[in-house]
């Protein structure tokens, strides 16, 4: 397989979707379908359809957990255990920002499934899910990613795969952030003197770029600060727009289970 990354990329045309393995790690997958694909299972096997999300692993570069490599490396072929080397890896397949080396055996010839980064639950690849965390709290959006990928000359992760994972971490955040809360609010009171009348600042504020007497956005949000400890005691934000519960509404259908802001 000798197409760049790039051409790869460039290939991608969104009406060619329902073609596409739509797992959560496909490269460039959507959101309908949250099964990782079965390959990532059986360590030992090939994908029967050897062609998806294959790269040429001479081009460009990658986000590897080293630690991971070599580790995997070291343990070495599947069947006789000889220690395996990057350079007799002859194809890699990715998923996101993950990828699976496949190694053959300068012994026996077996071809083992060396991944470059750690996965969790149900086989989601860590780095993918360290993505969603990093976009969430760097603001930037999809296009701008793809761009400093692209930059980087780093494969591309898709849309749907990143929106996912955004969200995986998202709750992830939203529960320290809660906890947070609670523990910043004990402190208060603490300081306080065990009282539970605190003074309080409050702050809001919305997305929408202007003067000030813009009232349009379509979100927006608000925070108690501690008078003492100067700490975030409680958070709120209200969302005006949902596209699920438009969609339905507009349908005349009751809107399916969501996450409804
Ligand atoms: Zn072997
Ligand atoms: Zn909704």
């Amino acid at each position: 397989m000798s197409t760049s990354i790039d051409e790869r990329w460039s290939e991608y045309d969104e009406e060619d979707d329902d073609e596409l393995d739509t797992s959560d790690e496909d490269y460039r997958g959507d959101d309908r379908n949250d099964d990782p694909p079965d390959e990532t299972n059986e360590e030992d096997t090939l994908h029967p359809d050897v062609s998806k999300n294959l790269l040429d692993w001479h081009e460009g570069r990658r986000v590897v957990e080293l630690g991971v490599l070599a580790a995997q490396l070291q343990k070495g072929c599947k069947k006789c255990g000889t220690v395996l080397h990057l350079c007799d890896c002859f194809q890699e397949r990715h998923y996101g920002l993950g990828s699976i080396l496949y190694i053959k055996c300068t012994i026996c010839s077996f071809i083992s499934n060396i991944p470059t980064g750690k996965r969790h639950e149900k086989n989601i690849w860590d780095v993918n899910t360290k993505l969603g965390a990093g976009i969430t709290s760097s603001g930037i959006g999809f296009s701008n990613l793809q761009m400093l990928f692209a930059s980087l000359n780093i494969p591309g992760v898709a849309a749907g795969t990143v929106k996912k994972r955004d969200r995986e971490a998202g709750k992830a955040i939203e529960s320290v952030a809660k906890k947070s809360c609670n523990e910043a609010l004990d402190e208060e009171i603490k300081l306080n003197d065990g009282k539970v009348e605190i003074r309080v600042a409050a702050d809001a504020g919305w997305q929408t770029r202007s003067s000030g007497r813009k009232y349009n956005s379509y979100s927006g949000h608000s925070s108690l600060i501690g008078d003492k400890s100067g700490k975030i005691v409680r958070y709120d934000y209200r969302c005006r727009k949902c596209r699920l519960c438009e969609n339905a509404k507009r349908k005349g259908i009751q809107p399916i289970d969501h996450d409804c802001r």
